[in-house]
Formats: structure tokens, C-alpha cells, sequence
């Protein structure tokens, strides 16, 4: 029998704010243990919790990003429960009424646009992080109370890679928003994967493996191959699956169980009577609605049709933003928009690479790129001088026209003059004249290359080429 895999992703990610999420202390990477606390997120009796603004507003940017639609009317939820890392003994969530829901997330995938619909994305707290040292057990509470936000989708996944190029598309998108920085090293998005398998055709959903707590996106591959896999086997072999928690062991490559059904906590979850609803009003949503920018994917579309770009010249364009909008006003300006991409692509990107240099300090004026593409279509230069002619412009900012003239740079056109170096090519090469006259054709690029060398580069090659052949074959 033919089975497919069905996966439904919960994405936590932690949202880039400077302050958590109920209290003034720094959401803050890397601080020494214990540091960034304060009685609110170390859960001291008496304390009230106030939400954190700019929190909110990501949360409701992400919601349109992520094309949800963005409640008017949001609460937050107490989940209880007991353990050493939440110290209030509840975490702070939203159940009933989370900031945004039911959208969706395209992205490239198999030469294909695939679209998973997002069921919510909500705010929730994070909570402290255990040490287990030989003797004793410690916490680290500086993560209690960093805003993140859950992101779960409808189970629309069907194999490891889509996962994968799911959670791509994903951090893309809310690293352009600046939602979060995404820094899979510093946990700043983790996982929990829901696998289940089915027989191919069946609409009903076969029982679901979750599987907690997803630090890498490759390992969340590996664990989607290895329990689709299993899960298929032990169908196969007539045994039935039932609904359980699973933990991936990275090293050994294989799941196991957690906990099953059976031992399920009951979170007895109730709106948290601390904190208000939260309804932001017409304006405040307009701000938000304000900061929605284009998406990676409609950006590399628009940068194809609009200028005529390959797409991996226009995937640069979406991976370095900044590049990007440097090259369209340029691009926009000329005729030759793909022409300008090379330059800012295969020069202009290396050369800023090379010298360090930010795209906001260069010394010459945007518009020199298409001076001297210009320059180089009417043939006035070679594209090899114009490589010099554009170094030049990168140092010192002179324009390309001034270059040329400046260094006497202007191919030779000049037929008297590229009739002697001609002579001369053929005169120093017999050989290599003998073998055209032969009929070897190949040796023609040979004398070109002499002539070119003897004009220093700025003979007009194809006239260099038409010249030579002219005088050979009398
Ligand atoms: P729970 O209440 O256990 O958290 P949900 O129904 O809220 O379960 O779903 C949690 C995640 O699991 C979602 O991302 C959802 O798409 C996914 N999911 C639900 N059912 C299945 C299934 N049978 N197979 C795979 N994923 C599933
Ligand atoms: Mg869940
Ligand atoms: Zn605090």
C-alpha cells in the first residue's frame, strides 16, 4: 500500500523586543545567569504583569505577513502547570483568543509555488532554562518571560523537505519584518513537529507523533524522514500507531517515545485575570499595516518580470536587500536592466566585499553604471577597459566618461592604426598566419589576441577580427 505523510509544524520564534514581555528587564542573548530578572518574571507574589507594546505590534505584523487575520479583540490564557522552569507555576499563552489566525505561507518548492496555511500564530512567554550539574539542578531565568510567538500550521506538509523549505520561507519572512532574528544558535526558533502517515487517497488523518523541542531545521528533516519511516514500517508489518510525544536524538538518528496519551497534562487553562484584553484600535492597526513590506517571494517575482532577470540573479536581489534597492532606480533608468545587474552582481557586490565598504558610502553616483554600460554598447571602450574604467569610478568616484578621457582609455577605432598593428601580428606570428591560411580557424583568435596586446587593449576587437581575416585570406 502507498502511504503520505502528513506534518503540521509549531514554530516558536522569540521576538525581537528590548524588553521581555510583562516586565522592564533586557530581552537579551548570552547575559551571565540570573541577571535580567526582576519579581515580575521571577513570578514574586504581588507583582503585576503589564504587556509589552512593541510585543503586540510584531505579533500583529506577523499576522499580516503571514496574510491572518488580525484580531480586534485578543486575550491572554494562564496554562498551569508545575516545574521547576516556570516560576509562577503557570506560563502566560493565548488559547481561546490569540492575536492572529488562519493564514497562509507561500513559497518555492520543486519548481512550484506551495502554500501552507497557517492556523494561528499567538503570543506566549518563554519560559527559564535548566542546568543538571553532577551534584544539583539550576535554572537560568533570563529567557522567563522573553515575548515569543507560536506559529502552528495545518497539518499541509507532506514530506521532510517541504518542512524544511516551509521553515526557510518562514524565518525569510519574519527576518524581513524584523520580527526576530532568527538565530537558530541562540534558539531563537524551535520547533515542536506533529508526523503522521496515511494510506494515499484517505481523507481522515492517521494518529499523530509530535515531536518536541526542534533546535535545527536539518534535524527536523532527519526526524521527519526517520518517523515517517517508522511509522509506515510498523503499519506495514500490521501493528497500529497511537497518538504519543516522541524526543529526536540527533547523534543516534532516531525518535522515542516521551509520553503517551495517557499521561497528557491537564493544563486547566483560564484567562489570566492580571492582564486586560487587548483591542487595538483603527489607528494603532493602520500603523502596523503601515510597516508591512513585500514579501521575499513576491519581491524575486517582480524583480523577474520586471527586469527581465534570471532568477538567481533576482534571488541576490531578495537575500541582500540592500543590493537590491540599490539596483532598481539604476535598472529602472536603463534599457539594458539585466546588463546592470552583472555589473552590481558580478563587480560592484566584489568589490564592496573587498574593500568592506557599506553601499551607503560609495563615492560615485549610481547612475555611473549606466554611463558606462552606455559606453561600452556604442563600443567607445572594450568590456575588459570598462573593468578598469568601473575600479577607477569605484576608488575615486569620477564618472566613466571623464575615466576615458582622463587615461585615453577610447578603443581604437581607428582602421589606419589597427591595420599596422595587423601587419605587425602577422609579420611576428608566421606560424600561426601559415596555420589560418591552412585553414585553421582557431589560430585567428591567437593573432587577435597579439593585436590586442600591441594596441594595449583598446583596438575595437571585432574590427581587429574583421581586419585580420581581410589581410589573410588575400
Ligand atoms: P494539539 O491540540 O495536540 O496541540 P492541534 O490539533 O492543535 O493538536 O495541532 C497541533 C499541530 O499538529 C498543528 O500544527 C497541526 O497541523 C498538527 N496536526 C494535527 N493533527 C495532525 C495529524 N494527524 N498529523 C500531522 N499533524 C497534525
Ligand atoms: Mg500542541
Ligand atoms: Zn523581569
Amino acid at each position: 500500500m502507498d502511504y503520505e505523510a502528513v506534518i503540521g509544524l509549531e514554530t516558536h520564534v522569540q521576538l525581537k523586543t528590548l524588553s521581555k514581555m510583562w516586565c522592564g528587564c533586557a530581552n537579551e542573548y548570552g547575559a551571565p545567569p540570573n541577571t535580567n530578572v526582576c519579581p515580575v518574571c521571577l513570578g514574586l507574589p504581588g507583582v503585576l504583569p503589564v504587556a509589552n507594546e512593541e510585543a503586540l505590534r510584531l505579533t500583529a505584523l506577523t499576522g499580516m505577513l503571514l496574510n491572518c487575520h488580525v484580531a480586534r479583540h485578543a486575550r491572554f490564557d494562564r496554562k498551569n502547570y508545575f516545574y521547576p522552569d516556570v516560576p509562577k507555576n503557570y506560563q502566560i499563552t493565548q488559547l481561546a483568543h490569540p492575536s492572529t489566525e488562519e493564514g497562509y505561507v507561500e513559497f518555492e518548492f520543486e519548481e512550484d509555488i506551495a502554500k501552507v496555511r497557517i492556523t494561528r500564530a499567538h503570543l506566549e512567554e518563554d519560559v527559564g532554562k535548566s542546568f543538571h550539574f553532577d551534584r544539583h539542578s539550576g535554572v537560568d531565568y533570563n529567557r522567563a518571560g522573553v515575548p515569543l510567538l507560536e506559529i502552528v500550521s495545518e497539518p499541509d506538509i507532506r514530506s521532510a523537505d517541504m518542512a524544511y523549505a516551509y521553515l526557510n520561507a518562514l524565518v525569510n519572512i519574519l527576518t524581513y519584518g524584523k520580527v526576530s532574528d532568527c538565530d537558530m544558535e541562540k534558539g531563537m526558533v524551535r520547533c515542536d513537529v506533529n508526523v503522521s502517515v496515511r494510506p494515499k487517497g484517505q481523507t481522515e488523518l492517521g494518529a499523530k507523533i509530535e515531536i518536541k523541542n526542534m533546535n535545527t531545521f536539518s534535524g527536523v528533516r532527519r526526524a521527519i524522514n526517520y518517523e515517517v519511516d517508522r511509522q509506515i514500517r510498523t503499519l506495514t508489518n500490521g501493528e497500529s500507531l497511537t497518538q504519543e510525544t516522541r524526543r529526536w536524538d540527533d547523534i543516534g538518528g532516531i525518535t522515542e517515545t516521551m509520553r503517551t496519551k495517557e499521561d497528557a497534562h491537564d493544563y486547566r487553562y483560564f484567562p489570566d485575570p492580571d492582564l486586560m484584553p487587548f483591542e487595538p484600535n483603527d489607528e494603532w492597526m493602520a500603523s502596523v499595516a503601515e510597516q508591512v513590506m513585500e514579501l521575499p517571494l513576491a519581491r524575486k517575482r517582480r524583480f523577474i518580470s520586471d527586469y527581465s532577470l534570471p532568477p538567481g540573479d533576482a534571488e541576490v536581489f531578495v537575500n541582500d536587500v540592500a543590493l537590491g534597492d540599490y539596483f532598481e532606480p539604476i535598472a529602472k533608468a536603463s534599457k539594458s536592466p539585466k546588463a546592470v545587474a552583472n555589473w552590481v552582481i558580478n563587480n560592484l557586490r566584489a568589490k564592496l566585499a573587498e574593500s568592506n565598504t557599506d553601499i551607503e558610502d560609495l563615492k560615485f553616483e549610481p547612475e555611473g553604471i549606466n554611463e558606462l554600460i552606455r559606453i561600452v554598447e556604442s563600443g567607445k571602450i572594450s568590456s575588459k577597459i570598462a573593468q578598469e574604467v568601473f575600479s577607477e569610478m569605484f576608488e575615486s568616484g569620477k564618472s566613466p566618461g571623464a575615466t576615458v578621457d582622463e587615461k585615453d582609455l577610447a578603443q581604437v577605432s581607428d582602421t589606419g592604426a589597427i591595420d599596422s598593428f595587423c601587419d605587425q601580428a602577422i609579420a611576428e606570428n608566421p606560424k600561426s598566419a601559415g596555420d589560418f591560411r591552412a585553414g585553421k580557424k582557431a589560430a585567428l583568435n591567437f593573432l587577435k589576441g597579439q593585436v590586442m596586446k600591441l594596441s594595449q587593449g583598446k583596438a575595437n576587437p571585432n574590427l581587429v577580427g574583421e581586419i585580420l581575416e581581410k589581410k589573410l585570406s588575400n
